[in-house]
């Protein structure tokens, strides 16, 4: 038997688990199992590989995603450029990580770009948001990140308040990589000029539950594009299964 697991806290609601089981029994797998790993600190995850000895690949959910690259013995080069770690792959005891949510991104994000797209604005600074950061520069495309906190000398970033009418109109792609909206706190958006919306805008939420959060219902009332977070998912899964065999 081989063995997958997601490894993170708490893991209550993970998609992993139940996305890999479905895929076992769905594609005849009879093989493989996928546990969850909620591992309450990131320093247990030396001991649970050594005593883990048919684990073959694991993904990696908040809030360890920065913290386990410490432990691996490699880092693949995108996961290294990105800083953060969703996929690792473990052959004789040896781990190696690799980022597979720009993957996902980036598979869900490609159809629906138009050329007007060419500038983006990313709201987040997280772990996700940088994997958002590094596509957008892989596609050529310039953004700048909205943030609550802001130094004056960070010219690439700014804060909500200075979001105005020349900043909304000349950033047609506008991308949530914050957790605001999430199931149960489903009434509460990021805190953006939604009137200057229009429908050029596409609107991009990382988060899937529900599958339209309030930030894309007040794009939508304005005609924008909407995508959420579901496909990208899915993508990273398969993504990180492909890395896995
Ligand atoms: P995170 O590190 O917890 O937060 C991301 C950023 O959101 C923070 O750094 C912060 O940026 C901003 N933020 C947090 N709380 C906020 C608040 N109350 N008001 C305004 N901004 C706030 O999360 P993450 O790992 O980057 O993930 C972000 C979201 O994307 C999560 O909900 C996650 O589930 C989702 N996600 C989805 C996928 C997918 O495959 N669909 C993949 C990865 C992540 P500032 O401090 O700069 O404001």
């Amino acid at each position: 038997m081989r063995t997958f697991g997601l490894i993170g806290y708490p893991l209550s609601h993970s998609f992993s688990q139940k996305y890999f089981k479905k895929k076992f029994i769905r594609e005849n797998i009879s093989d493989c199992e996928f546990k969850n790993f909620p591992i309450e600190n990131i320093n247990e995850f030396p001991a649970l590989i050594k005593n883990n000895s048919a684990l073959c690949g694991m993904s990696v959910t908040i809030p360890y995603k920065q913290s386990v690259m410490k432990y691996l013995d490699a880092t693949d080069e995108t996961a290294t450029e990105v800083g953060a770690v969703n996929c690792i792959k473990i052959k004789n005891y040896i781990t190696t990580g690799y980022n597979t949510d720009v993957f996902g991104f980036e598979q869900s994000l490609r159809p629906l770009l138009k050329h007007r797209h060419n500038k983006a604005l990313i709201l987040g600074t997280g772990g996700a948001s940088k994997a958002i950061q590094y596509v957008l520069r892989k596609l050529k495309i310039d953004f700048l990140l909205v943030s609550r906190t802001k130094n004056k000398e960070e010219k690439t970033k700014i804060s909500y308040s200075e979001l105005n009418k020349e900043i909304i109109c000349s950033h047609l792609l506008i991308i949530n990589a914050t957790p605001l909206g999430i199931f149960p706190d489903i009434n509460n958006c990021a805190d953006i000029p939604y009137l200057l919306l229009s429908s050029k805008h596409l609107l991009y939420d990382l988060n899937y539950n529900p599958p339209e959060t309030l930030f894309l219902k007040k794009g939508k009332e304005k005609n924008a594009e909407i995508k959420n977070g579901i496909e990208m998912l899915y993508h990273q899964a398969e993504k990180s299964w492909e890395i896995w065999q």
